[in-house]
């Protein structure tokens, strides 16, 4: 199966998409987390997409659509995949028609004061990426990743002014595709609109559209 997990940043799709993935045997692809991947390996690609994440900016569409091309090439994707963060306009979802066929968008419709609320929360695991909140999703033991012991910390570009520009430019030019999407008859919704909802609550609505 091949699913498209979109919703505003810090909606938590990337916590879903780490749920739901083990259950249907296919891996979640992050393209956030395929960046800061290049950026610590410090490759061309890497290079080039540092000022942007910095800036809290969008990485331009030729570098994010090598490394998915790259990404679901690999066996383990073979099968099908969750994408995560992937395509935030339209250019990248024509470019993702030549590369795959979609089953299934999840669209995750989250107001933007719960986006917030669950944003000042969010801790990553430094070593394995796993995304924990203090509010929703607490690690067992407070800063220390349940998996693999890493340290969790506060992304630099999870501040408040960095996400409200994220937010505006989801806006602007994510939800565009929303409607691409919904035109081929593939959307399922999800409302999130309580701050703090569980995230199986979620991930079980997420199973029930995928039926
Ligand atoms: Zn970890």
């Amino acid at each position: 199966m091949k699913l498209i997990f979109l919703g505003p940043p810090a909606s938590g799709k990337g916590t879903y998409a780490q749920r739901v993935g083990p259950k249907i045997g296919v891996p979640q692809i992050s393209t956030g987390e395929l960046i800061r991947e290049e950026i610590k390996k410090e490759t061309e690609h890497g290079k080039e997409a540092k000022p942007y994440v910095e800036a809290g900016q969008l990485i331009p569409d030729n570098i994010v659509i090598e490394l998915l091309q790259d990404r679901i090439a690999q066996p383990d994707a073979e099968k099908g995949f969750i994408l995560d963060g992937y395509p935030r306009n339209i250019v990248q979802a024509d470019a993702l028609e030549g590369m795959a066929s979609i089953d299934k968008i999840i669209n995750l419709v989250v107001p933007d004061e719960v986006v917030i609320y669950r944003l000042s929360g969010r801790r990553s695991c430094k070593k394995c990426g796993k995304i924990y909140n203090v509010n929703t999703l607490p690690p067992k033991q407070e800063g220390v990743c349940d998996d693999c012991g890493g340290e969790l910390y506060h992304r630099a570009d999870d501040t408040i002014e960095v996400l409200k520009d994220r937010l505006k430019v989801y806006r602007e030019k994510t939800e565009p595709l929303i409607d691409y999407y919904k035109k081929k008859g593939i959307v399922a919704d999800i409302e999130c609109n309580q701050a703090d909802i569980p995230p199986e609550i979620v991930v079980e609505k997420i199973m029930n559209a995928l039926e």
